[in-house]
């Protein structure tokens, strides 16, 4: 499933590409996505715009185009978004291909249907359910001041607390177990047992984490405008996720694993606390 660091890279690589083309067809078929997916909608509106600015939301990217208008896309469990010659072979399950001049269309293709497509006219985005709901940017410069007293606040596990998206925008279970090693944390510690400057500590190992995830990905960006463009898988060196029953890097200890929340929790036992 994608995650918030290659959300990351894939909005850095359309900036990189893609910003100045305008938009001149749309293809695409009404399939149901999370929601239908309104072509009809999108083929009245994007063809003629510009392509401006590329802007992430947890794991939501934002393409804002001119005249303003903003396009919406999650990639849910399966979407990709992938930087096409227009002569290369359409994939299945590519619901929406914009046509940005000649050379070039960037096509959404989902297999899961998961994902989302979706016009925002200006001032549709502060109403949007789902972004508005979202909350700390774990990559914003002011992340773990604003969030270390949120967590704080409550009495919810330390591992529920960071994957709750109205807290943490974008944080999925791979970066928020590999962290709460990183940072020697239980993952079942509750927020308001945990003092304030090892919240702090926890929050910027949330931050490492992503980005070093962003920087090993952002080696796949050079495939990306390759004729079949495609990120490939991330190489990500995860050192507690995945490793269940492997010794930890740290002490030698072998890793758990709990259920928590119904959701795999790799841990050590003698290292975090
Ligand atoms: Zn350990």
């Amino acid at each position: 499933m994608p995650e918030l660091p290659e959300v990351e890279t894939v909005r850095r690589a359309l900036e990189r590409h893609t910003t100045g083309l305008v938009v001149e067809s749309v293809r695409g078929r009404a399939v149901q996505l999370r929601c239908p997916l309104a072509i009809d909608r999108l083929r009245r509106r994007l063809p003629g715009h510009r392509l401006v600015s590329f802007r992430r939301r947890g794991k939501y990217l934002l393409i804002d185009l001119d005249p303003p208008g903003t396009l919406l896309v999650h990639l849910g469990m399966s979407g990709r978004l992938l930087l096409c010659d227009p002569a290369s072979t359409v994939l299945p399950h590519t619901h929406l291909t914009l046509c940005l001049g000649r050379d070039l269309e960037l096509r959404f293709v989902d297999p899961r249907r998961f994902g989302l497509a979706q016009w925002l006219a200006p001032g549709d985005e502060a109403r949007h359910p789902s972004l508005a709901a979202l909350g700390v940017e774990p990559l914003d410069e002011r992340a773990s001041r604003e969030l270390s007293p949120l967590l704080h606040a409550r009495r919810a596990p330390l591992k529920f607390l960071l994957l709750d998206q109205r807290l943490v925008a974008g944080v999925g279970n791979i970066y928020a177990t590999e962290a709460l090693w990183r940072a020697g944390v239980r993952p079942s510690r509750p927020g308001h047992r945990t003092a304030l400057p090892r919240l702090e500590w926890l929050v910027e190992a949330v931050r490492e984490v992503l980005n070093e995830a962003i920087e090993q990905g952002g080696t796949t960006i050079r495939d990306f405008a390759s004729p079949e463009g495609n990120f490939g898988d991330f190489a990500v060196r995860l050192q507690a996720y995945g490793h269940a029953g492997e010794p930890c890097p740290r002490c030698g200890e072998a890793f758990l694993d709990d259920r928590l929340g119904g959701r795999s929790t790799v841990w050590c036992r003698r290292c975090q606390r």
